[in-house]
């Protein structure tokens, strides 16, 4: 079958590999899933990676299949299954346990080991490719309304979990009824980040580079979000024009930004921050005594995400289900960049190398059609 790869550590290495098909037998217990993928969406990670930034590839492999945003239909199942059967549409979770104590416990998405093991990324073929095997314990079901949009769910786990993983952290208050949320950057992970806080009734106010009129800021305000370009409105300024954020998650992927975030924080909100930023950027300029000041006296937190675990794969479809019911086709708006067959993977990597100029919010391939 044919695979879509890079050799770590090499630029611009992306390229074709014809692999043998994968079997069930290759996980134990009778717990395999084959499943044949449909979509692979590509991600700002899958550019660094095939930039030569990031990435490992498994032991005994000197390149490493990409592809983890995912969507697929199961074609065969192993004998102790029963989550999922032939025909079923399927996401798989991404990270795989590691040995601390977070990953025995099944968190791996919050392991402290330096080595970590993920599909597409890290160590682990991913899922570009035309088919692939997981153990059912990975693999989380979508119902067939979502099949148009099920590509989006990994990036929706990541969202769930800053969101999830800030009402966790706030129990130490008792009470918390956050209602106000700003979303820094509209990129896929921001626009998913809306909708989420959307779906739980949030006032949410996102905000990005662009001026309008501009496509993603027309598709947050069709549900109900407002969009400011920063060129006109800055975070510190918008928190005085709607009021203090109770909830800010960071997607720009522009660290400098977190430090006008904090300031524009509630008391006792929380900063989210998701953007992995390989860079060595450094800034001055910081106002070092207020940020100190307003977190002490504000109770104010910021915690770093990332990955997701299956539960949080689980929330995410929730809130897809619930936005596709709210507001239909709205999910697909943000499926701008279809690119047909494993073959032109290319076309994939040319949409992600023009980043934010390519117009696209998010661009995936089609593996294989929907039936
Ligand atoms: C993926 C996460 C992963 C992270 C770090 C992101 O693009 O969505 O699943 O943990 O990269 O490798």
């Amino acid at each position: 079958m044919k695979a879509v790869a890079v050799i770590p550590g090499k630029a611009n290495s992306v390229h074709l590999v014809d692999m043998p098909e994968p079997t069930i037998d290759a996980i134990q217990n009778g717990r395999g899933v084959k499943v044949r993928t449909k979509r692979i969406g590509g991600c700002g990670t899958d550019r660094e990676i095939n930039h030569a930034e990031y990435g490992t590839a498994p032991d005994g492999y000197d390149y490493l299949v990409l592809g983890h945003e995912n969507f697929g239909q199961v074609v065969e199942v192993g004998a102790n299954v029963r989550e999922v059967k032939i025909g079923d549409y399927v996401v798989s979770t991404v990270r795989r346990a590691g040995t601390s104590i977070y990953d025995v416990i099944g968190e791996n998405d919050m392991t402290t080991d330096d080595v970590y093991f993920e599909r597409g990324i890290s160590r682990i073929h991913g899922f570009f490719s035309e088919f692939y095997v997981e153990s059912a314990d990975y693999v989380v079901k979508i119902p067939d309304g979502l099949k148009e949009v099920g590509v989006l769910l990994e990036p929706t786990s990541v969202v769930e979990k800053g969101i999830i993983q800030a009402y966790e952290i706030q129990r130490r208050l008792k009470v918390w009824k956050p209602v106000r949320a700003a979303v820094l950057g509209v990129g896929p992970i921001g626009m998913l980040a809306t909708m989420a806080l959307r779906m739980r009734g949030f006032d949410v106010h996102a905000f990005g580079l662009s001026q309008k009129p501009y496509l993603n800021a027309d598709i947050l305000e069709s549900i109900g979000a407002t969009y400011d370009s920063t060129k006109d409105l800055s975070i510190i300024k918008a928190g005085k024009k709607y009021g203090d954020f109770d909830i800010i998650f960071e997607a720009t992927g522009y660290s400098p930004i977190i430090f006008d975030a904090m300031l524009a924080l509630n008391q006792n909100g929380v900063l989210i921050l998701s953007s992995i930023t390989g860079g060595d950027r450094m800034v001055d300029q910081i106002h070092a005594d207020k940020i100190n000041q307003s977190f002490v006296l504000g109770n104010k937190v910021m915690v770093g995400t990332v990955n997701a675990n299956r539960d949080y794969f689980v929330e995410g479809v929730e809130d897809m289900a619930r936005c596709e019911f709210e507001y239909p086709g709205w999910l697909s708006r943000l499926l701008t960049h279809p690119v047909k067959g494993i073959e032109n993977y290319l076309q994939l990597f040319e949409i992600l190398n023009k980043g934010g100029a390519s117009g696209a919010i998010k661009a995936f391939c089609e593996v294989s059609g929907l039936e």
